[in-house]
């Protein structure tokens, strides 16, 4: 480590002055300072290089830096960085629409445009209360999620979170209140148990006259615990909204584009939301945009009188950030994405394995290109950032989660970089001391 000046003034500011997610305003943590990254590394500004494992949070699918995301930033930029999206429009936006609608499950055929993955789930719970407001049923208007759901950080999104681990406790009062069913047990690979779905059937039973949608992750529950669930209980959940008059949302915000498999994780099941909130990868981790997709039966619905639909951020499909994400999806659809899924998704199977014999680890599991390590007990952060970048690599765990997600273009060589350094600090915490 070198003891650069410049860089100990920067670290010093940013300790002092800059809030980092989910940490302490007065007792931070220390920050890596990156000042580059190509590929699947980050370069730090002391000269090491870090393996990345989380893709920035599910979204730098193809990596840092590449030449055609940057050259797609760099031609939108040279016609226009942003117009407003009221009044006018652009092709950059008209295109994503076009491939959204292309490659998302069937049924769906209007898109709205945000910034941030928090943001189109708000606009889902809107459109859904607004849409049974249109149709006569305005008591429709509370949402039902699934226990151990991660759907955002802000006000309406935070409701729909787990009521437990999410911020219920801090916020509850100012929250709306929601209903719960309990989270899905029957694992992915597990056959189906048919009483997995009943809590979510009594719930919809008791309160479905005051309920206008279900909102859940399809298959994978993420930042709430990451869960991967049976595609059974998914299809059920399909089935059960049709038959109580509830709106489905799919929040597909982590597992959008390829990470699960499939295209969308809706795929596993067969089924198509109401409602379909995508973000985080759609622009490969290069801008912030989202994008809310329905159907016409929603659009109709809300519209159908001459309403209209009550929602307009300022950035609303940014030229640049449509750009980007076009160049993105059309690198995706144009790979052998899901080739790559497999191999990385084999690689951690084989690689995490010998984590599921050390006492400390309650369970080791993989879908797609998702590898997760759940310990027995919560994690000390202050002890395992600095061991897994001592290892060279970049893994930020959760709660009792070890988890990566790493870039689709990770080499063989790079993901056991990663699959090694799991296994060599999993196998030192100590627990029950
Ligand atoms: C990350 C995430 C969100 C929130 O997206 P932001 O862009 O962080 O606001 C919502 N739902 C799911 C499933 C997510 O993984």
């Amino acid at each position: 480590m070198s003891e650069n000046p410049h860089t100990s003034t920067l670290l010093s500011f940013d300790q002092e002055h800059l809030l980092h997610p989910y940490t302490s305003m007065t007792v931070p943590l220390p920050n890596q300072l990156v000042t580059s990254a190509s590929g699947a590394e980050l370069h730090l500004a002391d000269g090491r290089i870090l393996v990345d494992g989380m893709s920035s949070w599910w979204s730098a699918i193809h990596g840092y830096n590449h030449s055609a995301l940057n050259a797609a930033v760099v031609a939108q930029l040279g016609k226009m960085s942003h117009v407003m999206f009221g009044g006018l429009t652009h092709e950059p936006a008209i295109q994503l629409g076009r491939t959204l609608l292309d490659v998302c499950p069937t049924g769906l055929s209007k898109v709205f445009f945000s910034d941030s993955g928090s943001v189109a789930v708000e606009v889902a719970m809107k459109m859904a209360i607004q849409y049974w407001q249109a149709c006569g049923k305005g008591e429709k208007c509370r949402l039902l999620s699934l226990r151990r759901g991660y759907h955002g950080d802000t006000f309406a999104a935070m409701s729909v979170c787990d009521p437990v681990t999410g911020m219920h406790n801090l916020f509850g009062r100012s929250l709306h209140s929601q209903y719960f069913a309990d989270a899905p047990t029957c694992r992915f690979e597990d056959a189906w148990n048919p009483a997995d779905i009943n809590s979510l059937r009594e719930r919809l039973e008791q309160h479905g006259r005051e309920i206008a949608a279900v909102i859940l992750e399809p298959i994978v529950q993420g930042a709430g615990g990451m869960f991967f669930y049976s595609a059974d209980y998914l299809r059920e959940a399909r089935i059960l909204c049709d038959s109580y008059n509830v709106l489905l949302i799919a929040d597909e915000i982590a597992t959008g584009f390829g990470r699960t498999g499939k295209l969308f994780a809706c795929e596993h099941a067969g089924i198509s939301p109401d409602i379909l909130c995508v973000g985080k990868a759609l622009t490969g981790g290069y801008m912030t945009l989202a994008a809310t997709l329905t159907t016409d039966r929603v659009a109709q619905g809300i519209s159908g009188d001459g309403g209209v639909f009550m929602h307009g951020p300022t950035f609303m499909a940014n030229p640049l950030a449509c750009s980007v994400a076009n160049a993105s999806l059309a690198l995706l659809l144009s790979s052998p994405w899901q080739d790559r899924i497999s191999a990385i998704s084999s690689q951690l199977q084989r690689e995490l394995s010998p984590c599921a014999a050390f006492h400390q680890v309650a369970d080791v599991r993989v879908l797609g290109a998702i590898g997760v390590v759940e310990l027995l007990e919560p994690i000390n952060m202050a002890e395992i950032q600095p061991a897994f970048v001592s290892e060279g690599v970049w893994i930020r765990p959760f709660g009792k989660l070890v988890y990566i997600m790493p870039p689709y273009i990770i080499s063989n060589e790079q993901l056991s970089k990663l699959t090694s350094a799991i296994v060599n600090v999993t196998g030192k915490i100590r627990i029950g001391t």
